[in-house]
């Protein structure tokens, strides 16, 4: 498969006009007190559906053949990319299937069946609801989605990094996390046409690495898959964002489980802001690098906001500082 274009950036921006408003970006000097540098933070948890993969839903859907849209499609996911589909299947009028792992966040689940799409929990991890996603696309003769490998979700997501590099064209480098590596490829493709010197710095969770041994490794590679973190919980690369993020991104960064938590407590205690695990693994990226973004002019991908019940709790009354 060939690399995404701007070009086909540019198309889903269009298209996505009419159904998506652009999310906000705030600076909050508090938390740039805390950080050591200027952080702009994109609030793609204000998206109707908690996270940005929304953008790429609706460009899927609403680009399907007539035959496609007819016979529906079926996914799987931790829950975000199953809220996306199933927002963009109601807005657009497609039956959506979404397999999710058992022990899936029932935050996710329930948000899924709210909006009409089916959702089944089916297998103990991403690769247990892909192989019951794949089943139902052979036997129900749906159209299958994959999270990763699909250039229209690529393409939709990137009109987030759009309106990133319109809003501060100067900026000095842009940190996203990265589960499959859609939004990393994305801001790839973007920043090479639009901001050439903006670095692209990924990040994952060491406890599901697969992204980043694949991005280093320059193949693929499966891994095991630990992390709490559901947004960033692959337990292997995927062959397109990987391939779009091999010669643009700057540094692929690992943090811990436990530093997402303190990144989780400052967003909330600095930026009025609730994030999930994966939201805010640029924020623990931070934290953990300060001397690589010393004084310069970050944006931070709020990626999503729908915390499991376990995540609020685990906010406690402690806030980092
Ligand atoms: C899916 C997801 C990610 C990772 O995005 P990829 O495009 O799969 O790399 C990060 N954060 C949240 C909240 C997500 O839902």
């Amino acid at each position: 498969m060939e690399p995404v274009t701007i070009t086909e950036v540019l198309a889903a921006r269009r298209l996505l006009a009419a159904h998506l408003p652009p999310t906000p970006m705030w600076t909050y000097p508090a938390l740039n007190a805390e950080l050591g540098a200027t952080v702009y933070v994109k609030h793609e948890n204000a998206q109707p559906v908690g996270a940005f993969k929304v953008r790429g839903g609706m460009t899927l859907l609403a680009g399907l053949s007539e035959a496609d849209r007819s016979r529906g499609v079926v996914s799987f996911s931790t829950g975000n990319h199953s809220q996306s589909l199933a927002y963009a299947g109601a807005a657009l009028g497609v039956r959506c299937v979404l397999v999710m792992p058992a022990e899936a966040n029932p935050a996710k689940v329930r948000a899924v069946r709210a909006l009409g799409a089916e959702a089944v929990l089916h297998g103990a991890d991403l690769a247990g609801a892909q192989e019951h996603a794949e089943h139902l696309a052979r036997t129900e003769k749906m159209h299958l989605v994959s999270p990763g490998d699909t250039r229209e979700l690529i393409a939709g997501v990137g009109t987030l990094y759009l309106e990133i590099v319109a809003a501060v064209p100067d900026l000095d480098a842009i940190v996203v996390p990265v589960g499959s590596g859609t939004g990393a490829a994305a801001a790839s493709v973007v920043t090479t046409a639009l901001a050439p010197s903006c670095r692209v710095v990924a990040v994952q969770s060491a406890a599901a690495p697969a992204a980043h041994d694949s991005w280093r490794a320059g193949a693929c590679v499966t891994r095991p898959n630990l992390t709490r973190v559901e947004g960033l919980a692959t337990g292997r690369g995927f062959d397109l964002p990987q391939r779009m993020m091999r010669s643009r991104l700057a540094d692929f960064l690992l943090v811990t489980d436990e530093r997402i938590g303190v990144a989780q407590r400052l967003l909330a205690s600095h930026a009025h802001t609730l994030a999930e695990g994966a939201g805010a693994a640029g924020v623990a990226a931070l934290l953990d690098h300060r001397d690589a973004f010393a004084g310069q002019r970050v944006a931070v991908v709020c990626t999503g906001g729908n915390a499991s019940p376990a995540e609020l709790a685990a906010l406690g009354p402690e806030t980092a500082g």
